[in-house]
This record gives C-alpha cells, sequence and structure tokens, in this order.
C-alpha cells in the first residue's frame, strides 16, 4: 500500500515539474500564503483541494472539530507565526456539515481524552439549547450546531492577542467562517468577516 503512495508522489512531483519547470525552486525560495486555513483533521476535507489552491497558497492547521482553543499552544502557534511572520490576510475557520466531532461531543457517551478536547462544543450547545433543540431532525440540529462552533471558533481567533496586536498596528487581517458541504463539495460562507474589534464587538452567538 505504502508502496502505492511513493509511486503517486514521484507521478506527482513529475507532473508539476512538467507543467512548471521552476515550481520547486520558488517554493523553496519562498512561502507567502495569504490564508490561513483552520480546518477538521476529517481526510474527507482537503482544503488546498477544495479551494484549488497550491502548495504555497495556503497556510493549513487542522484538528478535530477545528477548534481554536486559547489554551492550544499547537493552534497558538501557526497562528501567530501565520499573523506575525507570513502576514496572512486572511484566516477562514472551516467547519463541515456531518462533523463526527460535533456529533460526538453531545451524543452523550464517554470516550476519553477526545470528550475534553470537544468541551468548547458542549458549551456552545448549552448557550443554543433553545434554538438547536427546536430542531426536529437531529442531522439538522447537528449541522446548525456546525455552523454555531464555526462562529465560535472565529470569535476566539478574532479574539486572540496576535489578531488583536496585529489590528492595533494597522495590518490588514479578516477572519472568516464557512462550512463545507461533505454531499456536494460546496463551501457556504456564513457570512462572517471580522476585521477590527468594533465587528468583533457586534458578531453575534
Ligand atoms: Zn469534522
Amino acid at each position: 500500500m505504502l508502496d502505492e503512495l511513493k509511486a503517486n508522489n514521484r507521478a506527482w512531483a513529475a507532473r508539476k515539474i512538467a507543467s512548471d519547470p521552476s515550481f520547486f525552486r520558488r517554493l523553496v525560495a519562498q512561502q507567502a500564503p495569504k490564508y490561513l486555513w483552520i480546518g477538521c483533521a476529517d481526510s474527507r476535507v482537503p482544503a488546498n483541494e477544495i479551494v484549488g489552491l497550491d502548495p504555497g497558497e495556503l497556510f493549513v492547521h487542522r484538528n478535530v472539530a477545528n477548534l481554536a482553543p486559547p489554551q492550544d499552544a499547537n493552534y497558538l502557534s501557526v497562528l501567530q507565526f501565520a499573523v506575525d511572520v507570513l502576514k496572512i490576510q486572511h484566516i477562514i475557520v472551516v467547519g463541515h456539515y456531518g462533523c463526527g466531532g460535533v456529533a460526538a461531543a453531545v451524543d452523550g457517551r464517554r470516550r476519553g481524552l477526545v470528550d475534553h478536547w470537544l468541551h468548547p462544543i458542549r458549551e456552545t450547545y448549552r448557550a443554543h439549547k433553545a434554538e438547536l433543540e427546536a430542531i426536529p431532525v437531529l442531522q439538522t440540529r447537528l449541522n446548525r450546531l456546525c455552523e454555531l462552533n464555526v462562529i465560535s471558533q472565529v470569535r476566539n481567533v478574532a479574539a486572540d492577542v496576535f489578531v488583536q496586536t496585529a489590528w492595533d498596528r494597522g495590518q490588514e487581517l479578516a477572519v472568516h467562517g464557512w462550512v463545507y458541504s461533505l454531499e456536494n463539495g460546496l463551501v457556504t460562507d456564513l457570512n462572517i468577516r471580522i476585521s477590527n474589534p468594533d465587528e468583533l464587538a457586534a458578531l453575534q452567538v
């Protein structure tokens, strides 16, 4: 099985060079992506492929259920490097409908460590209990929770000290929220664009 992957790799690198002989030389010289993608680790949500971007064009952080917890050193390291060094202009939090992490957060089963990781989603559920429990179909309710989770993570990112400091020094930086559909491959823009503290203060949820 791994031999197949290595063969795929050689074919991919050869195709890249055939269509653009200086492709890898350029990448070695510089990494200058304009976007940071914070998405779910789910194998069906391949960041670059979904938005048609090449290596070098998208800085990517993925974890279970696309969370941006303000205590997570991994996420914070990515965020600081993206904002302070790469001068990323857009941070996109991308959830997806049918997210197993979101479903697991609220199904009442105990799984161990991941229950701690998913805790912020239970908090979001609690904050929107009335709205969510008025939705009769479970999958529809969970999909709404996927959206609310994205909005909550957008708030975390925009409220972070690295982002706030970037705005203070006049750096152009916007935080967005999207949800990807596994069923048709399309992204839904939740129409959130936070590019300054006033827009953050006005964000509902
Ligand atoms: Zn997921």
